[in-house]
């Protein structure tokens, strides 16, 4: 579609990304490869053209400065744009401009194109994994640097497009896909959502958005093609749709069907502590969270602890690892915002979707099934023992929960005790407060752990269910796959069953069950959870106030008989249709006739 000429009320239709709805004026990040004008130079053009490379590369640097400097304060993806201006200034890089410039007479754009693509290349083929994931951020700095140069820009000024670091005006994002640098970039900006082509309910972007509190619609295909920047769209994360230029029948339908208020804010925390269900069962309502900062709004929220903390955030986009005072200025601070309230600090899980750039790790073919979560740690003990120091020094603060990501095997969870008792002996040599130790749980995320969960709670201090990763191992889905994503339900009976055998090995031992996936999230799936007998859940801090709303007005004998007969359903259809079956009103009355349909 050309621009300008986006069709009025076109409906797109995605994934279900992150909840909430919004209105607002498009603006659109630009996919990488941008066109780039080639002309051949005239000799005594070549020192002009390395003047516009110089200028080019200033006005990338001070632009990334500039997004750095719009950061919260202690942000981890900090470091991801002073990489991103150390590359812009690279000498190889410049060399390799230089040499396209003076020897085969490209102009500016043409040599920074071929010599970003020739760097970028030469370090991908590198068998170094920190070396060879850089492949990607030269590709995007050079995409950057050819931007600056079309539109000869000056360092005081910033580019519009993919590096469109600066919203001026509320606006919806839309971008073939979003990195977390893309996301650390809009930082404090008035982002209303994202809209992305690329990815599914469960992949990070989608888990950004909600721990922003922002909508999301993931996975509309095409969505670069059919908006044009300006357009007004109307967008319903919870139900995975765009409206391009909706009508103002569009958006009032919409709203009368009560999917919420337009805008990014949570709602109000009506009440604090846990839910309490109308027979006066409680469940203890947690928040997720990926950064230091998003725990006040999860405090805002009503949480009363966090459940899940990835520190892992503190890995990605950076050429060393996070020190252990670093790591435990982030864990302190989290504690002392939580004020009392628990924090669950998961240990670092990197490798799978998400990039251990900062390990040395081995190129793999499978990597969710590779040496990610517990094994790298493992792997790697030296830093995890760093992390666990950080750990135990930050919970003189307040109380801390260490999980584990990705255990398969008791011994693995033996073995991060013991790291833990050697974190601790080192914080003690050093004369540093800490806590005499740490409670110690393992996430249950694929079948074989579920299944040993009697064993794993023997050495366990509480086990939490992560059903992302749950459904992906059990139903054989890749959770960052859009083809598959339909199949991708943790209302699947099988996933149910092995939730089932949690939380009767959690019961027979007296040790808590969490449920940290995203299917506490959903109105349907926190029901069914409670149903099967979890009595803690960790979400998205976003939605609390309406998972509250609605434990309010069930009772736990109606849950129990519910969760009973989706054990023994047929599929997940089935199971929402039975949970909608026996309390299709309450949901209505309180999140809309078809939310989580
Ligand atoms: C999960 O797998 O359910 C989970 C909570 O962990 P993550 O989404 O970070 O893999
Ligand atoms: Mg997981």
């Amino acid at each position: 579609m050309s621009e300008g000429a986006s069709q009025a009320g076109l409906r797109l239709e995605g994934l279900a990304g992150s909840t909430g709805v919004a209105l607002g004026p498009a603006v659109l990040l630009e996919p990488r490869d941008t066109a780039v004008p080639r002309r051949r130079l005239r000799a005594e053009e070549c020192d002009g053209e390395l003047e516009r490379f110089a200028r080019a590369v200033a006005a990338v640097q001070a632009s990334f400065q500039r997004a750095r400097e719009r950061l919260a304060v202690g942000r981890p993806e900090a470091t991801i744009l002073d990489a991103y201006a150390l590359m812009a200034g690279d000498e190889l890089l410049g060399r390799g401009v230089e040499r396209h410039v003076r020897d085969e007479l490209r102009n500016a754009e043409w040599a920074v194109a071929d010599a970003a693509a020739e760097l970028a290349c030469r370090l991908g083929s590198l068998d170094d994994e920190y070396l060879s994931a850089r492949s990607h951020d030269v590709e995007f700095v050079g995409a950057r640097l050819v931007r600056a140069l079309v539109q000869d820009l000056s360092p005081c000024e910033d580019e519009d497009g993919r590096g469109a670091l600066v919203l001026t005006a509320p606006s919806i994002v839309v971008a073939r896909e979003l990195s977390p640098a893309d996301t650390a970039a809009m930082s404090g900006m008035p982002v209303l959502g994202f809209v992305t082509e690329i990815g599914t309910g469960t992949s990070h972007v989608a888990l950004m958005a909600r721990a922003l509190g922002l909508p999301a619609v993931i996975g509309v295909e095409g969505a670069t093609r059919h908006v044009t920047a300006g357009d007004t769209l109307f967008l319903d994360g919870g139900h995975g749709m765009v409206i391009v230029r909706p009508s103002p029948e569009d958006v009032e339908g919409v709203h009368s069907r009560g999917r919420g208020a337009v805008g990014r804010a949570p709602e109000a925390p009506r009440e604090l502590g846990p839910a309490t269900m109308a027979d006066g069962t409680s469940v203890a309502l947690l928040a997720n969270v990926e950064r230091a900062m998003e725990v006040t709004s999860a405090v805002a929220c009503g949480a009363e602890g966090v459940g899940l903390y990835r520190t892992e955030y503190l890995f990605v986009g950076r050429r060393a690892l996070p020190t252990e005072d670093e790591q435990y200025e982030a864990f302190s601070s989290v504690v002392r915002s939580m004020a009392g309230r628990p924090v669950t600090l998961r240990t670092f899980d990197l490798g799978g979707d998400k990039q251990a750039s900062t390990f040395a790790t081995m190129r793999e073919a499978n990597p969710m099934l590779g040496v990610r979560a517990v094994r790298l740690q493992l792997a790697r003990p030296d830093v995890l023992v760093t992390q666990l120091a950080a750990m135990l020094r930050a919970a003189a603060h307040g109380p801390i929960r260490v999980m584990v990501p990705l255990v398969c095997n008791v011994d693995e969870v033996e073995r991060t005790r013991e790291l833990l008792l050697e974190a601790r002996a080192s914080v003690v040599a050093r004369g540093l407060a800490c806590a005499a130790t740490l409670p110690i749980g393992a996430m249950i995320e694929v079948p074989a752990a579920a299944l040993i969960a009697e064993r794993i709670v023997e050495v366990a201090d509480f086990l939490s269910i992560g059903t992302n990763d749950l459904v992906q191992h059990t139903l054989a889905v890749d959770r960052g796959n859009r083809a598959v994503a339909h199949l991708a339900s943790p209302l699947h009976p099988a996933v149910l069953r092995l939730m089932h055998r949690v939380v009767e090995a959690g019961a027979s031992t007296g040790r808590p069950v969490s449920l940290c996936g995203e299917m506490a999230s959903d109105p349907v799936g926190a029901l069914v959870a409670v149903g099967l007998g979890v009595r803690e859940l960790s979400m998205e801090a976003s939605a609390i106030p309406k998972v509250r709303a609605l434990f309010a007005v069930v009772t736990t004998a109606e849950l129990t008989a519910v969760a009973r007969l989706a054990l023994a359903a047929r599929g997940a259809v089935d199971v929402e249709r039975l949970v909608r079956a026996a309390l299709g009103e309450k949901l209505e009355l309180l999140v809309g006739p078809d939310v989580g349909a």
